[in-house]
């Protein structure tokens, strides 16, 4: 799915506090494609790649077969003028758009495993830039996005809370779009390995299910569950009617 399609109207993003001034003086310089691309709703928690590391070819290599029209989509995220000769059409240029979208996307995930995008994420993440985890006991523990799987359109971005050590979906259905191949399996795991001081100070506090004030006993959910799965001979009141009946106590028995 192309997010140009879809936000193509929402050049600037509600969470981005810089984007207003961008907005008001033309005479500002335009900001570029990586910069418009990250601001775009939905795109928040992208880092913003650096030039030199697009530029550098190394870093490249392999992606030219994952993506069609490659050279042109490079040039729009680098943005190249184009060749006088290389003038495309309006329908041509939305799929070198999409292009440069999933380009953009498989070089960021190398990029955020590089020791300046580990940094990059490092800053947003101690901006709180990825958003909270949702689970009470967490206290707003600071989140960081995640792939469930590395190859792309598998599965869209989770965050990962370093404190419950679990992953959820973001709240925002911008965000729930973004492909997870693009944060990949690696980020946060790696984050907090390399930079321990990241890691949460407080320890996870565990959820007490509590019925009129008491902790369950560990037995509690095991008899729910065989009782719903069981024969009605695993019923208490079952066994106690089986039981007359053998007894030769035939009073409890319905009249037939
Ligand atoms: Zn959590």
């Amino acid at each position: 799915m192309s997010n140009s399609d879809l936000f193509q109207e929402d050049l600037v993003s509600e969470t981005d506090s810089g984007t207003s001034e961008d907005n008001s003086g033309s005479e500002e310089e335009v900001a570029s494609w990586i910069s418009w691309f990250c601001s775009l709703r939905g795109n928040e928690f992208f880092c913003e790649v650096e030039e030199d590391y697009i530029q550098d070819d190394f870093n490249l290599s392999g992606l030219s077969t994952q993506v069609p029209y490659y050279d042109y989509a490079l040039d729009l995220i680098l943005d190249a003028e184009p060749q006088p000769n290389e003038i495309l059409t309006e329908e041509q240029h939305e799929l070198v758009e999409t292009a440069a979208e999933a380009l953009y996307g498989l070089i960021h995930v190398r990029y955020i495993l590089t020791s300046r995008g580990l940094n990059a994420v490092a800053d947003k993440f101690r901006n709180v830039g990825f958003g909270r985890c949702p689970r009470v006991l967490c206290e707003g523990q600071a989140c960081l996005p995640v792939g469930t799987a590395d190859l792309p359109r598998q599965s869209t971005v989770k965050l990962f809370c370093p404190r419950c050590q679990d992953i959820f979906c973001p709240r925002s259905k911008y965000q729930s779009n973004v492909d997870g191949a693009y944060f990949g399996t690696t980020l946060p795991h790696l984050l907090l390995m390399t930079m321990p001081s990241l890691r949460p100070v407080d320890a996870l506090v565990p959820y007490t299910p509590r019925v009129f004030g008491f902790k369950l006993h560990s037995s509690a959910n095991q008899s729910a569950g065989a009782t719903s799965a069981a024969a009605p001979a695993a019923n208490p009141r079952s066994n106690a009617l089986q039981q007359k009946v053998e007894d030769g106590d035939h009073d409890m028995l319905p009249v037939s």
